[in-house]
């Protein structure tokens, strides 16, 4: 039985937000003021077992980095949109280029401007220290903070239905 209520059988695909998300809300800011993001390596391995079993995964950042960019496109995230001012059009094109319908997809933010995609996907999901708004709209809250193992928390309950987690080699899809 999943900690998440919902049925996690239908997920095909999961988009992330970056800043908040996979990377913590606080950073380090380079000497001209550009914050730099952080990277979680169990996140890393979970991406990682899930573009092999065929997840279909998207970024959508309003940051502009390239080290995002090739961090996550090399971890095998496949869509990758970055500066995303608005990020529901960006979505809502993802679900379509995809073949998505919005109950496959589950979309993971901690702000304001993740909002509408929140409301727009079937399973929306926070870390815990997500802005209060954000929370109240997510059906998951993950047991930690952003940057910290959100990824992990999601994709292993997902892979697990899937049957594609844990110790065997059928993790890397045979
Ligand atoms: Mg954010």
């Amino acid at each position: 039985m999943s900690k998440i209520n919902y049925d996690l059988s239908k997920i095909r695909g999961v988009a992330f937000d970056v800043d908040g998300v996979l990377s913590p809300a606080t950073v380090p800011m380079d000497s001209n003021g550009i914050p730099q993001r952080m990277a979680n390596l169990r996140d890393g391995y979970a991406m990682v077992v899930a573009a092999r079993n065929g997840l279909k995964m998207a970024i959508i950042s309003g940051g502009d980095s390239e080290a995002v960019r090739k961090r996550f496109a090399a971890i095998g995230v496949q869509d990758i949109f970055l500066a995303a001012g608005e990020k529901l059009p960006i979505f809502e094109k993802w679900l379509a280029d995809n073949g998505l319908t919005p109950e496959e997809v589950a979309f993971v933010g901690d702000d304001i401007p993740d909002l509408p995609v929140l409301k727009a996907a079937g399973l929306p999901v926070a870390p815990r220290d997500a802005a209060h708004e954000v929370k109240e709209a997510a059906t998951f809250i993950t047991s930690c903070d952003g940057g910290y193992g959100v990824a992990r928390e999601l994709l292993e309950e997902i892979l697990r239905v899937r049957g594609c987690w844990g110790e065997s080699g059928k993790a890397f899809g045979g």
